[in-house]
């Protein structure tokens, strides 16, 4: 069973960034998260991210707040806003400069060019009045975890990623940061989101580990992709979700998910389903891609049944 590497009682999260309306892609994360902390017996929390103000589109949270209801997801809890926790992740952040593990960085990006923007150590001797804070990546820092979907990945940090960015010079938030220290102080235990984010997670395991924070098991499930291959965004608004169907999509998404056919005859609302899939659910039968036929445009549009 996907279960937190301690044991304790299991507690899964979906973290949207409120960029646009909810997607299929987007929408398959919230019930793939769902379904594994609902299987394993936990809670289910929602947590917007809105560090970023340029790119967030008025409206977004929610309505994709809206959308997720209209799927029968509920969260528990209060929804979490990361914008309301500033103080925390300075906090952190504090923590790691006091130790020596992050350190204040003057480089531009134009001075780190020539090492393809990996930072292992400053370049530039000049002070801006706004430096960037670093976490500093030890020689030879190798990251391994054990994948729910994709089974072990490693990654050596240091020449993949070099000393990656906390707070970014403009003085906003790096996701790196507040996703770690969001998901321990919400008590998360698994992580269950886009594929798309895999490379990132060695980064926040290294960034616990730097903090003292425990790591949650983690999954990474299929991107779903448009007609030319690439992964859907919100910020295109070009794919949003359609609520009007809302079992013949949960049936489309379960299916992605790799799931065998749950009998509809007889549910009526999202909930008739979910409360099914919560106990069929199989996560060893999660696929690491999609198959190009559920990359159609006519999919990823209404998430109507082929
Ligand atoms: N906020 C990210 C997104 O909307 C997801 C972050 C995460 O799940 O760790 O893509």
């Amino acid at each position: 069973m996907f279960m937190s590497p301690d044991h304790t009682h299991a507690c899964g999260r979906f973290a949207p960034s409120p960029t646009g309306p909810l997607h299929a892609g987007s929408l398959l994360t919230a019930l793939g998260s769902w379904l594994f902390a609902r299987h394993s017996g936990g809670q289910w929390r929602v947590r917007i991210e809105d560090l970023d103000p340029p790119r967030e589109v008025p409206g977004a949270a929610r309505m994709q707040l809206d959308t997720l209801a209209a799927f029968g997801l509920h969260p528990d809890g209060e929804v979490v806003y990361q914008s309301s926790r500033h103080a925390l992740y300075q906090a952190a952040l504090e923590r790691l400069l006091a130790t020596g593990q992050a350190f204040e960085c003057h480089c531009s990006r134009r001075a780190l060019a020539a090492t393809g923007g990996i930072h292992r150590g400053c370049v530039t001797t000049q002070r801006r009045p706004d430096p960037a804070i670093r976490l500093r990546v030890p020689d030879g820092c190798m990251i391994v975890f054990e994948d729910a979907v994709h089974g072990r990945i490693a990654q050596r940090i240091d020449q993949h990623v070099g000393d990656f960015v906390l707070r970014r010079s403009d003085g906003l938030w790096a996701y790196q940061l507040a996703v770690v220290v969001d998901d321990a102080a919400q008590g998360i235990t698994q992580v269950v989101r886009g594929a798309d984010l895999l490379d990132s997670t060695p980064r926040q395991i290294l960034l616990q580990q730097a903090l003292g924070l425990p790591t949650p098991a983690y999954a990474h499930l299929p991107l779903v992709l448009d007609a030319n291959g690439r992964k859907l965004s919100k910020s295109d608004a070009a794919h949003p979700v359609e609520t009007h169907a809302p079992l013949r999509a949960l049936a489309r998404l379960w299916q992605w998910l790799g799931q065998p056919p749950l009998a509809l005859a007889g549910m009526r609302t999202p909930q008739d389903f979910l409360r099914a899939a919560r106990e069929a659910f199989q996560p060893a039968r999660v696929p690491r891609w999609l198959p190009a036929s559920a990359c159609a445009p006519h999919n990823t549009n209404a998430i109507t049944p082929a």
